[in-house]
């Protein structure tokens, strides 16, 4: 079997690699992939293909030159594009929801639409398309707030103002400077949530839903979650604070009635939903859906999936309605992700510094690219913010995070940094 993986992060490279190790996989295309899904894995090759929405021809016409049997996409800028759609119409399977079904994350006002109709516990909202209407809201409350655009915003769209005056410049810039674009034409105005945070990875046929294990990551570029917000420097799963049953009441609650809810709408849900949870003290509550893997969390959860269990069968399966019919399991352990980043990240760095790995095996440790490239003399250099995502996987939590930061310890490139504290919060909640 061959399959077509759409992307170029550390969480492809996770992906390319949980699906190389079924033995039904022959080959392994990336478009347009990294350094590290060009490297290694001799079932594993890059294609030069992009994946913007003028692209997708040139994609689905690789797919039917080349009898791909299944695609998955990893971003989710395609998935809200429509990409399903176009393998749908040539016959290949893709992992991956369709175009309305991707709204619970291309549009917020959709999702939490969607939650109120469902009755999906989430912060109480608003949702606004008229600038004037937003603000005379805002004047008129007390409480605190968060402000969202609507749209796809890279993670940006997402304000948490101090004070009202603030709020108010959030909405100036989302709505009538349109510093997101049309993204801001809408925007979401919802209630601030305390505690602490998780995602849930799931993945559903659209009838069948199958949790992974929950993670939690690291937004902030530095230790003690200090400084700017970044796409995440590290994740580690499962988090200790994602009990049996908490996980139930997440299940219950929340992951379920949304794949009941999306089918009952006639927008069936096939492929990863994510799911981003505050846990406030009147019980876990949905802050946003993603409608594909999370990075780097799906580095972290990937790398506990059992030798037993074939990830290539397991998307298969969901894309064509029988998950009920495969086996998920997933290994006695933990796995801690850190990632390693260009100096100045997440503002201006510089690319195509050399990347020299001093060790080839570490035991415990895989060493995911993200953005990395190979040059034709073989050598790596940079190309991204997030370089790599160097991930140990171990008997205790304590252990994984050792055994990842042992990773990081054998790689060098020009003013790459890390964050020394990955995981501090769940090792203190378990020295507690
Ligand atoms: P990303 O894709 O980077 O996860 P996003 O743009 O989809 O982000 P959200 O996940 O909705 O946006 O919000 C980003 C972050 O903002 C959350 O992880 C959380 O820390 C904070 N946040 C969002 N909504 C709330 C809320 N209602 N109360 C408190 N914090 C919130």
């Amino acid at each position: 079997m061959k399959v077509l993986i759409i992307g170029s992060g550390g969480r492809e490279h996770a992906l390319a690699l949980a699906i190389a190790k079924s033995s039904k996989v022959s080959q392994i295309f990336v478009a347009p992939g990294n350094g590290g899904t060009e490297s290694g894995n001799p079932k594993i090759q890059n294609v030069k293909i992009n994946h913007n929405k003028e692209d997708f021809h040139k994609l689905t016409q690789f797919a039917v030159e080349n009898d791909i049997n299944l695609v998955i996409p990893g971003p989710e800028q395609p998935l809200v594009d429509g990409i399903s759609a176009s393998f749908k119409k040539i016959g290949v399977p893709c992992f991956g929801p369709s175009t309305v079904a991707a709204s619970l994350e291309g549009s917020k006002a959709f999702s939490k639409d969607f939650m109120r109709k469902h009755n999906i516990p989430t912060a109480e909202y608003k949702n606004f398309t008229d600038y004037n209407k937003a603000k005379a809201y805002l004047e008129s409350i007390d409480h605190k707030v968060v402000v969202k655009a609507s749209g796809l915003a890279a993670g940006k769209g997402v304000y948490i103002p101090n004070n009202k005056q603030e709020a108010l410049d959030s909405l100036k810039e989302l709505m009538v400077d349109r510093v997101f674009g049309d993204s801001g034409a809408e925007v979401v105005i919802e209630e601030f949530l305390e505690g602490e945070e998780i995602s849930v990875l799931a993945i559903s046929d659209g009838y069948t839903v199958v949790q992974l294990p929950a993670a939690q990551d690291h937004k902030r570029a530095y230790n003690n979650d200090e400084g700017p917000n970044t796409g995440g420097m590290g994740a580690y799963a499962p988090a200790p604070v994602a009990t049996k049953e908490l996980l139930a009441e997440i299940q219950n609650s929340v992951i379920k009635p949304t794949i009941d809810g999306m089918r009952k709408d006639g927008f069936p849900f096939v492929g990863c939903l994510f799911t981003g949870f505050m846990l406030t003290p009147n019980g876990p509550k949905v802050l946003e859906y993603n409608v594909r893997f999370g990075d780097p969390e799906t580095e972290a959860v990937l790398s506990l999936l059992s030798e037993s269990s074939d990830f290539f069968e397991i998307c298969l399966a969901a894309c064509e309605s029988r998950l009920d019919s495969v086996s998920i399991d997933f290994v006695d352990g933990y796995a801690a992700t850190v990632i390693m980043a260009s100096g100045g990240y997440p503002g201006n760095y510089e690319k195509n510094k050399q990347i020299i790995f001093n060790s080839s095996v570490i035991p415990g440790v895989t060493i995911y690219h993200a953005g990395t490239s190979k040059l034709e003399n073989d050598i790596v250099v940079t190309n991204g913010g997030r370089v790599l995502a160097v991930t140990g996987v171990s008997k205790t939590l304590e252990k994984a995070i050792e055994t990842a930061y042992s990773g990081v310890k054998t790689v060098e490139f020009d003013g790459g940094f890390c964050r020394d504290d990955i995981g501090h919060r769940a090792l203190s909640r378990i020295n507690d």
